[in-house]
């Protein structure tokens, strides 16, 4: 896992505005490693969709530069998944034509990605609804339907956008839970974006914390536990998950605190 895979260097981002600028992000620089799985928390507002978006290439950065070394050692730019937090699937096509969309603009349906996306459809249990329409599912099933979707591109980076605030509690662990074990075991890079300091624990290899707006970095906390299986909820259970989640929370009140004062 140690070879860089993404370089974020002096990042800023500025918007332009009627009423004056809005300054979202200020000198942010950090690294993400081949198969590493990183979170990005911080106070609402605070900029954390921009950087993700300027990660992603849809917005240009301001200044500062991004570049990517992929596994195989080329400067490419990766293949990137990208999940939001409304799932953007649409309603006039059945779940199947929703989840192959990717490979069909790509015009790259090739018999392999067919036989992947069926996999993952019976993976997830979405198979036998794949003529459905997305309002005849689940919140979690179309949230799984919309994950199937990104990686039907066979992605190397994954980015996650608060992909589970919309769902309940419930849904949302297990949903959560197939998307980690997903990454886990195909070892694929993933930035998620996050406000639930205990889904950043137990997903995460290492937590970043964004100040206020503008954004810098005010904490970076790489993530060890003692777990008895590679599930979520195990996780949630580790010994040292109380004293991560008082550290993150220390972190972020202490942050707004001094800024309110
Ligand atoms: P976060 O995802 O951390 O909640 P965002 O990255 O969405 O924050 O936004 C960061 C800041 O930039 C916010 O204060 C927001 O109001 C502002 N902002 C976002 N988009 C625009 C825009 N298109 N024009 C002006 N300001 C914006
Ligand atoms: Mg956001």
């Amino acid at each position: 896992m140690q070879q860089p895979f993404i370089h974020v260097k002096n990042i800023s981002y500025t918007y332009p505005g009627i009423e004056g600028e809005v300054e979202a992000i200020r000198d942010v620089s950090f690294q993400v490693y081949n198969g590493e799985f990183l979170a990005i928390v911080g106070p609402s507002g605070c900029g954390k969709s921009t950087l993700l978006s300027i990660i992603a290439r849809l917005l240009e950065p301001s200044g500062g530069t991004i570049s990517f070394q992929n596994p195989d050692g080329s400067l490419h730019y990766p293949r990137i998944g990208y999940m939001l937090q409304h799932d953007y699937l649409f309603e006039w096509r059945s779940i199947y034509r929703n989840v192959i969309l990717g490979p069909e603009i790509r015009k790259n349906f090739t018999p392999d990605t067919k036989e992947h996306i069926d996999r993952l459809l019976k993976d997830y249990g979405l198979y036998p609804f794949r003529d459905k329409k997305p309002s005849e599912l689940s919140g979690g099933m179309r949230q799984r339907a919309a994950l199937i979707r990104t990686l039907a591109i066979n992605p190397e980076l994954l980015l996650l956008d608060e992909p589970f605030s919309a769902l309940d509690y419930q849904t949302r662990l297990s949903v959560s839970d197939d998307i980690c074990k997903i990454i886990r075991s195909t070892g694929k890079t993933a930035i998620l974006i996050t406000h639930d300091l205990s889904e950043a624990i137990s997903m995460a290899d290492r937590i970043l914390v964004l100040t206020n707006r503008p954004s810098t970095i005010q904490a970076e906390i790489p993530i060890h536990l003692t777990l008895t299986d590679n599930s979520t909820l195990a996780a949630r259970g580790a010994p040292e998950f109380s004293a991560y989640f008082n550290q993150l929370w220390e972190e972020l009140y202490h942050e707004r605190k001094e800024t309110a004062g």
